[in-house]
C-alpha cells in the first residue's frame, strides 16, 4: 500500500468539482468522484471513521459526512476531501500506510484542537503512534492577516493557554493558526521533522482561494488516501 495526497490551489477547485460531479483530476491522475468521500465542515471537532459507505458521500444525492470535519479511513482507494479558503487543511500519513487522515482545522477546529483529537483516534483505534504519522499542513492564512474581534482574540488564545499551548508572539488580536496547529502536532507526538508545510498565505497568494479577501465560496480541495502499489 501507499498514500496519495493533494494540497489544493485553485485548480480543480471545489465548485467546478460540484457543477462536473466527474472525475477529480490532478496532474495526469483522476479520481472518481465515487471515491471520495466529504465532510460537511462545521467547524469543530468531529472526527469520522469512514466506512466503504460513505464512499461518494457530498455527490449528487448523497449527503455529506454530517457534523465531520476530520475524515479517517483505513480502506484503500477511499480518498478523503477536505474544503479550505483560509482555515488549513492538515493531511496526515501513516509511514507504514494503515490509514490516512484529512482536516479541516479553522478557528474553531484549532481552539477545539481537532488534530490533536484525529491523532488520538489514529493510536487508539488503529494502532498507530504519532511518531509514525507525517503531517502536511497547506496553505491556509497567516497570522498577520488574521485579525479577529478582542472576545475572539481572547477567547481563542486562553484555550490554547488552557491546552498549554503557547499562543506565540501573535500581535494584538491577531490569531496565527499555523503557529497553533504546529504545536498542536508536536504536542500529539509528531516529530518536528515529519511537519511538511506548505508556507503560503492564502490571502497573499495568487493562485488560492481566500474568504477574508473574496468573500468567495469557492475552495481548495485537498485530497488523501491510500492506493495500491
Ligand atoms: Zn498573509
Amino acid at each position: 500500500m501507499k498514500t496519495w495526497l493533494h494540497l489544493g490551489d485553485r485548480e480543480p477547485d471545489y465548485r467546478g468539482l460540484m457543477r462536473v460531479q466527474g472525475d477529480i483530476r490532478i496532474g495526469g491522475k483522476a479520481v472518481p468522484a465515487s471515491r471520495t468521500v466529504i465532510a460537511e465542515q462545521v467547524a469543530a471537532d468531529g472526527v469520522h471513521i469512514c466506512s466503504e459507505a460513505d464512499l461518494g458521500a457530498g455527490w449528487g444525492n448523497h449527503s455529506q459526512i454530517a457534523g465531520a470535519d476530520a475524515l479517517i479511513t483505513d480502506l484503500p482507494r477511499q480518498y478523503l476531501l477536505i474544503r479550505t479558503a483560509d482555515c488549513f487543511p492538515v493531511l496526515l500519513q501513516d509511514t507504514q500506510n494503515r490509514a490516512v487522515a484529512a482536516i479541516h482545522s479553522g478557528r474553531e477546529g484549532t481552539r477545539l484542537n481537532v488534530v490533536g483529537k484525529t491523532i488520538r483516534i489514529l493510536r487508539d483505534r488503529f494502532g498507530i503512534a504519532a511518531a509514525e504519522l507525517v503531517a502536511h499542513v497547506g496553505a491556509g492564512i497567516c497570522g498577520r492577516h488574521y485579525e479577529v474581534d478582542e472576545a475572539t482574540w481572547r477567547d481563542f488564545c486562553g484555550a490554547l493557554q488552557e491546552q498549554d499551548f503557547a499562543p506565540g508572539q501573535s500581535e494584538y488580536r491577531h490569531i496565527d493558526l499555523r503557529r497553533a496547529i504546529f504545536s498542536q502536532l508536536i504536542a500529539a507526538g509528531i516529530p518536528f521533522f515529519n511537519i511538511e508545510q506548505q508556507f503560503v498565505c492564502t490571502l497573499e497568494s495568487r493562485v488560492h482561494y481566500s474568504y477574508r479577501r473574496d468573500g468567495t465560496r469557492n475552495r481548495q480541495i485537498n485530497l488523501i488516501g491510500l492506493e495500491y502499489e
